[in-house]
């Protein structure tokens, strides 16, 4: 039984792996990650109880963070072994420069300036960053019941994906941050990209094999995000679910969409 979240992600990239074997290379390699960020997670969750107050937020320079920091080396090597080629070659020349460049990659993958950096590099930063933002954001004081913005109230950054639930009589649209995971509740027929509000220019599609999964575009500023429908498919983890549905992306790109943040994998 999938005891953490990390584990009942794992086991849906196990499945969605036979299920989808267009995706299966890069859930198989999910799974490589998740296993790597829970235990970074774990050894963070064991090691300080304390709450982080706001004011430390500002750089990954906590005390826990050192502790986490000396572990990089053997997620590089992880990416060298098991990622796709792009990645792996990326990891090794990675590894191969200082720790002082290693440090600055983190600023700026903490700051959210990582965008100016390759798409494998900001991999790296971000997929080893994110169980330390992950615990520093459950273990901080921010509030944020009635944050109504399209970004994260956590670490400003754009959503990754929608999640739509039940709640009484209809359903009700959250966003996901990219990064650390925040959720936060977000009106369902408003674009997080420009804030359009007029139905007709917000057109959704669905497709075949992905039926749970609404591809919600901007016919305005040409965005879109995945909207992962949990009272269609109530087994679906959204992360999970969202890098598995490549061919939904494809889609949108052929149909002059541009996603609105890109997920882990820089997809
Ligand atoms: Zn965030
Ligand atoms: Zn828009």
């Amino acid at each position: 039984m999938a005891e953490n979240p990390w584990q009942q992600r794992v086991q849906r990239a196990q499945e969605l792996a036979l299920r989808h074997a267009f995706a299966a290379e890069i859930l198989g390699f999910y799974v490589q990650i998740a296993h790597f960020q829970e235990e970074l997670y774990q050894r963070l969750d064991v090691s300080s109880h304390r709450k982080i107050p706001a004011s430390e937020l500002g750089t990954p320079a906590l005390p826990e963070w050192e502790e986490l920091k000396g572990s990089f080396e053997s997620f590089l090597k992880l990416v060298e072994a098991k990622g796709p080629v792009r990645l792996a070659e990326s990891a090794r020349e990675v590894r191969r420069e200082s720790p002082g460049n290693w440090s600055k990659l983190f600023d700026r993958c903490w700051s959210a300036a990582e965008s100016g950096d390759p798409e494998p590099q900001a991999f790296l930063g971000r997929a080893f960053l994110q169980p330390y933002a992950e615990f520093v954001r459950t273990r901080s004081a921010i509030e944020w019941n009635g944050h109504s913005r399209p970004v994260c109230p956590f670490c400003n950054r754009k959503p990754g994906l929608g999640v739509l639930r039940q709640q009484g009589d209809g359903s009700r649209r959250w966003l996901m941050c990219s990064f650390c995971l925040a959720e936060w509740e977000f009106r369902r027929i408003v674009c997080p990209g420009c804030g359009e509000e007029n139905n007709a220019k917000l057109p959704v599609y669905t497709a075949e094999g992905f039926d749970y999964i609404r591809v919600e575009c901007c016919d305005t500023c040409g965005r879109y995000l995945k909207g992962v429908d949990l009272t269609k498919n109530g087994l679906a983890e959204p992360v999970v679910d969202e890098i598995a549905s490549v061919p939904l992306d494809l889609w949108a790109e052929e149909h002059g969409y541009a996603k609105l943040e890109r997920n882990l994998f820089r997809m």
